[in-house]
């Protein structure tokens, strides 16, 4: 790189990117390969790679790489209760946007409920310092805002302050998916910003298991190309291990401090993410020494309605196919039609990391600037 050269034009060079995908064209491997990254279904979308790798041979599909669209129902249905109750629900925009039986969570305000759309758990306990008022904050994400989340309860949380954990660990549900039989894929491009914190470790057991490889990928155009390059070697040469494509981020070891923050706060326990049956060990609950935080603790008597309640997710809407990679958006009779992101139908459509949101926004379509599409 020359002196003053943007490291990330680097990562976007378009001369770099045919020479990769020639030699992927080269390795004549034919393969479905699963990314569980919102990030990196942006990635390929965004930059047009998708049909280029199809050319040669690869097809990409979306799996629950978006921690919006894997929380359940059930989950923003506690949410949404609580606010009935008259606390004050604190989550990020997304996640207020995703469509239940009963509308939004931005939806349900009409009805008189508080909900404050935040950036961080940090935002949401400063809402409860400030007005000293009962503030509970919806927390979803993987292994990559969990540490967040830790940190702010081993740090002296304002009163009046809980959480709705939602928090969820990715191998597990990388393992029930090839489990499951259902989808048939060749390997994994696996997230970057979650092996960050993870490592490379938590994923080996998979590559043994099932004798898949995978590449931790980084985000940037020629990083998922260069990781799907190594996972075509890989499939060629008959090997399945687990490569790190995004070494200028992610080590071995991942990052122990943030690891042991996640481990002292919450415990793994099984839990049903959308479009999937209960995944074992796959949820994180606050252990009990932070039951004061806990909202599900704090609220049980409250919250106690829902649980008998049967909780339907629209008939019509196939996330949680999308989800599993068995279907892709366009496949859901709804996409683009009854379902676009002015108004979306289901959390897929609603996320920015949402497969259909991505592909509404950079599919063919847009690409061929659809006046109808964002
Ligand atoms: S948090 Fe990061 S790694 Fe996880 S899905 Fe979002 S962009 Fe990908
Ligand atoms: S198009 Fe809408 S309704 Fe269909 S799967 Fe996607 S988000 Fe769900």
């Amino acid at each position: 790189m020359s002196a003053g050269a943007q490291p990330q034009l680097r990562f976007r060079d378009r001369g770099l990117a045919e020479k990769i995908l020639e030699g992927i064209k080269g390795l004549g491997v034919k393969a479905t390969i699963m990314h569980v990254c919102g990030t990196h279904q942006d990635t390929i979308m965004r930059f047009g790679l998708d049909p280029l790798l199809r050319g040669c041979g690869i097809r990409v599909v979306s799996g629950p790489g978006c921690p919006v669209c894997v929380t359940t129902q059930r989950e923003y249905e506690e949410a949404g209760l609580l606010m009935e109750r008259g606390k004050i629900i604190a989550t990020f925009g997304d996640a207020a946007r995703v469509r239940g039986p009963r509308g939004s969570l931005l939806d349900r305000r009409a009805e008189g409920g508080d909900i404050r759309v935040v950036y961080s758990i940090r935002d949401a306990a400063e809402i409860a310092r400030r007005l000293g008022r009962e503030v509970v904050f919806l927390a979803i994400g993987f292994e990559t805002t969990a540490p967040g989340t830790a940190s702010l309860l081993l740090s002296d949380p304002p009163e009046g302050f809980s959480i709705l954990c939602c928090h969820r660990y990715i191998p597990p549900v990388l393992d029930a998916i090839l489990g499951m039989g259902e989808v048939r894929i060749q390997g994994f491009i696996q997230p970057g910003h979650v092996s960050t914190i993870i490592g490379v470790k938590p994923y080996e057991f998979i590559s043994s298991k099932y004798g898949i490889p995978q590449v931790i990928a980084g985000f940037e155009p020629l990083d998922v190309l260069a990781a799907i390059y190594m996972l075509a070697k890989q499939i060629r040469d008959g090997r399945a291990e687990v490569e790190n494509e995004y070494t200028r981020a992610v080590r071995y070891e991942g990052n122990q401090k943030a690891l042991e923050a996640i481990d002292q706060v919450f415990e793994p326990i099984d839990v049903p993410w959308r479009g999937f049956p209960l995944v074992p060990k796959s949820g994180m609950a606050l252990r009990e020494k932070f039951e004061a935080y806990d909202a599900r603790k704090v609220y049980e008597d409250e919250l106690s309605d829902i649980v008998a309640l049967e909780i339907s997710e629209d008939p019509n809407c196939r996330c949680g196919e999308v989800l599993r990679g068995v279907a892709e958006p366009e496949d859901c009779p709804l996409f683009g039609t009854a379902c676009n992101p002015a108004h979306p139908r289901g959390p897929c459509m609603v996320s920015i990391e949402g497969a259909c949101f991505i592909s509404y926004r950079y599919g063919p379509g847009a690409r061929a600037g659809d006046p109808q599409k964002a």
